[in-house]
């Protein structure tokens, strides 16, 4: 059944909804020209709901990530679109107001540690700056809470005292996700928080994630990793050249995939058991300063029609998913 965008997006509204983003852009300026990273991308995010966004390097996830958090730095810029959080506009707000916003209300880990933890620091002493700095409590009690934040990520709450370089990747990760969570907030952004780990470390950073949402947050995990988006989200938002081409439930969107894009990054996900056979995608990501006419993936699209070359597919509700190709017009 083909519905309206208007229709799904009415059936999605309501108070259960923390983020609502409309029609974002942001992009870059350079000497070459434009680039847009992400190109009038509309989602919602429920309360306690678990969404995954997948894409290759450089489709955009990232960039969405940071234009929640309003990190974008120049020559990058939002150019439209609203950002709704809990019913008020991020890219209304004052930077004052936004840095209040940032780590209380809604908490960022980043992907890689090691750039973002201070090295000369202890972890201790970092966390209670964090603290310190959104609640009037003294060093003691934010040193206390800072413990508990490690155990509750499951580390030792003497790691306080230890610097960076003398914990493990895996670890690092952690004091990252306590961080994020030291001022309890609603909404938790997972920037490739697994990417450098092992699998045995990625699972227990991913539980966290997981009692995270259990714990009433909402959560945003982006990844170009496909199986583990599939396995723990409950949406799934694939991005391409900075488009949102298909979104849906996690589990019917990898049972059945609507758009050609999806199709093939699920049939380039490797199977353990090696019952399929790989299948690698042909070409490579648009130059997004000079994209593709029309539907930017046509180029790479074994379904691509003359109409895909000329103009731009329009997203499309079929049933409760979005799909932006023009295959189900
Ligand atoms: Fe392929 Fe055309 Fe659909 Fe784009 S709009 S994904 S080129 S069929």
């Amino acid at each position: 059944m083909m519905v309206a965008i208007a229709e799904i997006a009415e059936r999605t509204e309501g108070n259960d909804n923390v983020l609502k983003i409309r029609n974002l852009s942001t992009h870059y300026f350079s000497r070459r020209g434009v680039l847009k990273a992400v190109d009038r991308v509309s989602m919602d995010l429920k309360k306690q709901e678990f969404v995954g966004i997948v894409g290759e390097s450089g489709c955009g996830k990232s960039t969405l990530a940071f234009s929640i958090m309003r990190l974008i730095q120049p020559p990058g810029k939002i150019v439209e679109g609203e950002i709704l959080f809990n019913g008020k506009d991020l890219l209304k707000l004052k930077d004052e107001e936004m840095r209040k916003v940032r780590g209380k209300e809604i908490g960022m880990v980043f992907q890689d540690p090691m750039t973002s933890l201070d090295p000369l620091e202890k972890i201790g002493d970092q966390i209670v700056e964090t603290i310190q700095m959104h609640e009037d409590i003294g060093k003691n009690e934010a040193l206390e809470k800072a413990m508990k934040l490690l155990e509750s990520v499951g580390l030792p709450g003497d790691r306080v005292n230890y610097y960076p370089h003398q914990l493990s990747g895996g670890q690092r990760q952690r004091v990252m996700i306590a961080l994020a969570i030291a001022l309890n907030p609603t909404l938790l952004i997972a920037d490739e928080p697994t990417t450098a780990l092992d699998v045995i470390v990625q699972e227990k950073i991913m539980e966290i994630l997981q009692n995270m949402k259990e714990e009433g947050r909402s959560i945003i995990l982006i990844t170009h990793d496909f199986s583990l988006a599939a396995e723990k989200s409950d949406r799934i938002v694939i991005m391409y050249a900075g488009w949102i081409v298909e979104m849906g439930d996690s589990s019917k969107l990898v049972k059945e995939p609507m758009h050609p894009y999806t199709e093939g990054l699920l049939e380039s996900v490797p199977d353990i058991w090696l019952q399929k056979k790989i299948k690698t995608m042909p070409g490579f990501p648009p130059d997004l300063i000079n994209p593709p006419s029309g539907c930017k993936f046509h180029p790479r699209c074994p379904h691509a029609m003359e109409v895909c070359k000329r103009e731009e597919p329009p997203l499309i509700g079929v049933n409760e998913r979005l799909v932006k190709c023009w295959l189900y017009k």
